[in-house]
């Protein structure tokens, strides 16, 4: 499948392979106008404002001959934190790619406040989500612009308070260049911590009514971890919260919790109940928190 960005103004009609650079592609999804060979719909609905329950209904999804999700169900509330743990190569990242459409599933639809995604104008539901993971894509100019790419109409002072509440002004301001500091080639004069900050920083300027947290990967050294946690409890609030995460905060706070192996969702609850349950779930926790 072939993918091109157009990412206002800096780079024209560069093409990639998504298959490649899946990775690459989330990393970009908050930042650009990214079209994908997927029908964009571009005179189909938008998406209705609403509170935003999504839901994947008997979904099974493939990679090419390989199938990776198997008749999955999930509800997922609005306005509530949902955490989707399992073991590697369960199918968590891809029930994340098919909420950001990067993929249609093979069977099954995934809706958004009953409204099938696929029938959607793609740019519609780029809007309505965020996405923070462990890598944040920066280009090599000003942290201001930096976090300007989440709403290239945003005044410099939209952008200054997106990072005020994502715990980035204080950092941000205590280099030497403050917001004109030049981050370097994909921030590389940045920490992991600040980068995701940053990406925080989108979120709140984008005001998207769907965050989508990757934290699977993210190794952070503990100030950076409470920060970004408590950036990502206010800028959650009132709105619906998919997190991949294996990190007991997080998995704490969780309204409810899906359970994968395996492509299939072996069981879902509030926390409590899966502890009592004493199954998969109750394994899995014994076995990361001991
Ligand atoms: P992790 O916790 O390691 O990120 P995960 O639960 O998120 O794992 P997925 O990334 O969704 O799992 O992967 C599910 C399965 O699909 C795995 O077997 C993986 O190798 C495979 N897979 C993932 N992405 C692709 C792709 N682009 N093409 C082919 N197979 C893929």
């Amino acid at each position: 499948m072939l993918m091109c960005y157009d990412p206002a103004r800096r780079l024209s009609q560069m093409r990639v392979r998504a298959e490649a650079m899946l990775v690459g592609v989330r990393m970009l999804f908050d930042l650009i106008d990214m079209k994908t060979s997927l029908n964009e719909n571009p005179d189909g609905p938008a998406l209705k404002p609403g509170p935003a329950h999504i839901r994947l209904e008997d979904v099974t999804f493939a990679y090419g001959e390989r199938k990776v999700l198997q008749n999955v169900d999930m509800d997922i509330p609005a306005g509530q934190l949902t955490a989707i743990v399992g073991l590697s190569g369960a199918g968590k990242s891809t029930v994340m790619n098919l909420i950001m459409r990067l993929y249609d599933p093979t069977e099954g639809k995934v809706t958004i406040d009953a409204q099938d995604i696929s029938g959607l104008r793609a740019s519609s539901l780029r809007r309505a989500l965020a996405y923070v993971g462990q890598d944040t894509f920066l280009f090599s100019t000003s942290i201001l612009e930096n976090i300007r790419y989440a709403r290239p109409d945003a005044s410099d002072d939209d952008v200054k308070a997106a990072a005020e509440a994502a715990f980035a002004h204080e950092f941000i301001i205590a280099l030497p260049q403050g917001y004109q500091t030049q981050v370097g080639e994909n921030g590389a004069f940045l920490s992991g911590g600040q980068r995701q900050r940053i990406s925080i920083a989108r979120a709140f300027l984008k005001n998207a009514s769907i965050l989508l947290l990757d934290e699977a990967t993210s190794a952070l050294d503990a100030i950076s971890e409470e920060k970004i946690r408590d950036a990502v409890q206010v800028l959650g609030r009132g709105r619906t919260r998919v997190a991949i995460t294996h990190r007991l905060s997080t998995i704490m706070a969780a309204d409810l919790v899906y359970v994968m192996e395996d492509g299939r969702v072996i069981e879902s609850g509030s926390v409590d109940a899966l502890l009592r349950a004493d199954g998969p779930f109750k394994d899995l926790y014994d076995k990361q928190f001991g």
